[in-house]
């Protein structure tokens, strides 16, 4: 018998964290490394919601809070999902926890038994179906393969709901692929939610104000109101306002899923820091003109990246709508060898092997459920994406 529990045995570490790591681990050692792996902005936090943490620590807001945030945070998130998404909530519809990683993790606590299903589109972000496993639930994979532009088709989610399911996880845009779904794409799986009033719509957002171009970003409760009493829309100020350290996720949902969040995590971490809460205030409350600005710097380095690998013979490399990275596919390199003699049979022996012979650290595409692939987050600067794809281009030209 061993120590560690069972559950945790059926999970793994998140492999995004994990490829974080050791390319800071190897960049300390040392090593000359380009890490594209981690899923963060490298854009600084605007300075108005810095100073409002400043003024929180100053004016004494270092106490606890009320566990699932406090009142002016609350109204702030309120007063953004009627601005952006138009969609009206209450106090008590919203809840404020440690990142949109732990509102995530409560909501499926909160609701998951065993043998419950969560249909899950793939390529997924590493956590959702481990988190699902942690809950003791049965995560119902979907493919979504380069050919469908990464996006889950209405017959698709229609064929994996069963009785069981209790959940779909939906991420648009999406990581790891960056792929968005329009409107007209979003309205056609919400018909066939409706069909199926046992499944709750958990929607995963963080990367609302990452989209490009003409994609415009929509939301399922906003595309169809009647789903509004059974879905969990969750968001964050991570990405859009480079806070990913301030941790500070929120979501909005009926009140009696909302008090079940609160009571796991009165249980578990209580609340959210709260100098990072007066924080979030400013950032939903303040000016949003940097994230254009920002945007505008994304779209190039995004172009920049998508050119040069699907200048690569062997890679594929589709032009994303939203969120910081892109998915490429190396469909046409495996069975090759590196340089050093290392045969790329799948996704992840490439980014091993590109790694240690190259330096640069990408996440490789089987931990997203679908390969070959690797995900590169394309959000740190020009001169490192430049010298990155050209160490991507030598070290694939020299696969034997
Ligand atoms: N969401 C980011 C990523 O995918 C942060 C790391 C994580 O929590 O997975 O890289």
């Amino acid at each position: 018998m061993t120590f560690l529990s069972a559950t945790l045995t059926r999970v793994k570490p998140s492999p995004t964290i994990a490829v974080t790591a050791k390319a800071a681990e190897l960049k300390a050692a040392g090593r000359d490394i380009i890490g594209l792996g981690a899923g963060e902005p490298d854009f600084d936090t605007p300075q108005n919601i810095k100073d409002a943490s400043l003024i929180a620590i100053n004016v004494g807001h270092t106490k606890y809070t009320a566990v699932d945030g406090i009142l002016e945070l609350k109204q702030a998130i309120i007063a953004k999902f009627k601005r952006d998404n138009s969609l009206n909530y209450s106090t008590k519809e919203i809840t404020v926890g440690t990142g949109g990683k732990q509102v995530l993790y409560n909501a499926l606590m909160a609701t998951m038994n065993q043998g419950d299903e969560v249909v899950i589109p793939a390529p997924y972000w590493v956590s959702y179906p481990d988190m699902v496993l942690l809950t003791g639930g049965t995560p119902v994979i979907v493919t979504c393969g380069i050919d469908s532009a990464f996006k889950m088709t209405p017959e698709q989610l229609e064929a994996a709901i069963t009785p069981k399911t209790k959940w779909l996880i939906f991420n648009s845009p999406s990581n790891p692929t960056g792929a968005g779904y329009s409107y007209d794409e979003l309205k056609l799986l919400t018909e066939v939610l409706i069909r199926h009033p046992h499944v709750w719509v958990m929607t995963d957002d963080m990367y609302e104000h990452l989209a490009y171009d003409a994609f415009k970003f929509c939301t399922p409760a906003e595309v169809e109101p009647s789903l509004k009493g059974r879905t969990l829309t969750v968001n964050g100020v991570s990405k859009a306002y480079a806070m990913t350290g301030w941790r500070i996720g929120y979501a909005a949902g009926p009140e009696v899923l909302i008090k079940a969040i609160r009571k796991v995590q009165s249980q578990s971490t209580s609340n959210p820091c709260s100098i990072s809460q007066w924080a979030a205030v400013e950032a939903l409350n303040g000016s949003q003109d940097f994230i254009a600005s920002n945007n505008e710097v994304f779209v190039r380095r995004r172009d920049l990246v998508v050119k040069a690998l699907n200048d690569i013979s062997g890679v594929e490399c589709p032009v994303p709508e939203g969120a910081f990275y892109v998915y490429p596919s190396i469909a046409g390199l495996i069975g090759k060898t590196s340089a050093s003699g290392t045969l790329i049979d799948n996704d992840e022996t490439f980014a091993t092997a590109l790694l240690e012979e190259t330096g640069v650290a990408v996440v490789f595409g089987a931990a997203f459920g679908v390969s070959p692939n690797f995900r590169i987050s394309y959000a740190t600067s020009d001169e490192a994406l430049k010298e990155a794809c050209e160490r991507i281009l030598r070290f694939c030209a020299n696969l034997q």
